[in-house]
């Protein structure tokens, strides 16, 4: 069971998460938190100004307001254990004016003394989520998440070694868990072989927490967080989006891209490649079934699934003559990309020009460069990708007409469908976006469910 920093933002969150861990301490859960909302960001904007000001105790002093949260939830404790965690806040206090006093002098290298630095976030929520257990009678024990997260030394984004984390986790957690123990431990950490702290990456509790579930074989992993888990789209443009019961890994994966609230796909792969189900919870509505992401896309049914969609993109129409029955030509585009580190996410191709959308256009005066002496370039910007999700779309006839009919004034740039098998992704003006969306939703979900039906049914005699 993992728990994001919202839900663990205060003393009512702890109280809340301890609740939902209480009942289902029979299933022998292993808890994963993360540091309490806006802290880890607090503490790299701490470690910004020290580098920048040289000003140590100016970079601490942002820290009081959440070193005081902290201990706002200790006071609901009883007195032992709430003088203990005072304790703890007071030595993270100290610690922390001394590491940001070393990022201070400059004479260090700074990422290590930032990982260092940031780890106190999780630690802390950790040590304050085992005492908030044990208060209810809950049989808690703290771990050091870096005694079982073992990574190489990318400071600030450590790749684990997937192996080795397993073994120390199943060394240092299994028996905890065989005695009846609830071990807690913080996401997000890691440390090198030689014990140098490292972070997995912003958002790496849900790396944390596939890798703890991986190493030890877990029925399911949850993500606990604060929205019923991934809706059907958007629900700023839809209002009555609905929360989708299953994915399988490669819908998610095509989720994630969009920002949906869905885990990044390489954070759940150690979890997907052992088939354990990875199920995304809402801790304010417990009872909530939320979504279950499955590797196996038989385990969720053929429909489709979410209608996603991205503002603030780019798309460029190059076209050139010395396209027409050459080869090469492609290589020589796609390397001005490459040259310019920019990322290309829809392709489409005729005989003589390829259409392409960006999402970065950073280097978009380099790249028009470039591309000149081999073609003519058109830029069309304030566009939008929309993209339908769903297991088998390649293969389900009569998605795209129905797609396409409820669109039928608006203006379709590009499409592409059939590189994978589970998205149809378009680009329309950003201005129609969020009508697209509406129309989509009420056209794809909203309808009777009998009348969509035969969509879904394969058709005869397709092979793959
Ligand atoms: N606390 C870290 C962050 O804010 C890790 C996490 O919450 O997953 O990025």
């Amino acid at each position: 069971m993992k728990f994001g920093g919202t839900s663990v933002e205060d003393a009512r969150a702890f109280a809340r998460v301890a609740r939902i861990i209480g009942a289902r301490r029979d299933e022998r859960p292993v808890v994963v938190v993360s540091a309490m909302s806006r802290v880890t960001d607090a503490l790299l904007a701490s470690v910004e100004t020290a580098a920048a000001t040289g000003d140590a105790e100016g970079a601490l002093r942002p820290l009081e307001e959440h070193f005081e949260r902290h201990t706002f939830v200790a006071r609901t404790l009883p007195a032992g254990a709430r003088d203990e965690l005072f304790l703890e806040v007071e030595i993270a206090r100290r610690e922390l004016g001394e590491l940001l006093r070393r990022v201070a002098t400059g004479q260090e290298p700074r990422p290590p003394l930032q990982d260092e630095i940031v780890s106190y976030g999780e630690c802390l929520s950790a040590k304050l989520l085992a005492a908030v257990l044990a208060e209810r009678a809950l049989p808690a024990a703290y771990v050091d998440a870096r005694r079982c997260v073992i990574t190489d030394d990318a400071h600030g984004c450590a790749t684990p070694a997937n192996e080795e984390t397993y073994k120390h986790t199943r060394a240092e957690l299994a028996p905890l868990v065989a005695d009846g123990r609830i071990p807690v431990l913080g996401g997000f950490l890691g440390s090198t072989a030689d014990g140098r702290t490292t972070t997995l990456g912003r958002g790496g509790s849900d790396y944390t927490a596939a890798l703890i579930g991986a190493g030890l074989e877990a029925r399911e992993i949850q993500i606990w967080t604060d929205v019923n888990g991934v809706l059907t789209a958007d629900p700023r443009v839809v209002a009555h989006a609905r929360t989708i019961p299953s994915l399988s890994f490669a819908e998610a994966a095509e989720l994630a891209y969009f920002g949906a609230k869905v885990l990044h796909p390489k954070t759940i792969l150690p979890a997907v490649i052992r088939s354990i189900p990875v199920r995304i919870c809402n801790s304010r509505d417990p009872e909530q079934p939320g979504t279950g992401v499955y590797f196996d896309a038989e385990m969720s049914p053929r429909t489709v699934k979410a209608i996603a969609h991205k503002k603030g993109i780019t798309v460029l129409h190059i076209t050139s003559a010395r396209m027409l029955g050459a080869y090469g030509f492609l290589r020589a585009l796609f390397e001005v990309f490459e040259r310019h580190q920019t990322i290309i996410d829809i392709v489409t191709t005729s005989e003589v020009s390829v259409s392409l959308s960006l999402e970065d256009t950073s280097r978009m005066e380099e790249i028009i460069r470039d591309l000149k002496p081999i073609a003519a370039v058109k830029v069309e910007s304030n566009l939008a990708v929309v993209c339908i999700v769903g297991e088998e779309l390649r293969y389900t006839s009569g998605v795209a007409a129905r797609i396409f009919s409820t669109l039928r004034d608006i203006n379709v740039l590009l499409i592409s469908q059939g590189a994978s098998n589970v998205n149809l992704t378009f680009v329309v003006a950003e201005a129609d976006v969020e009508e697209t969306v509406r129309r989509l939703h009420a056209s794809l979900f909203e309808c009777d469910t009998q009348e969509l039906a035969p969509l879904f049914r394969r058709k005869e005699g397709v092979t793959r």
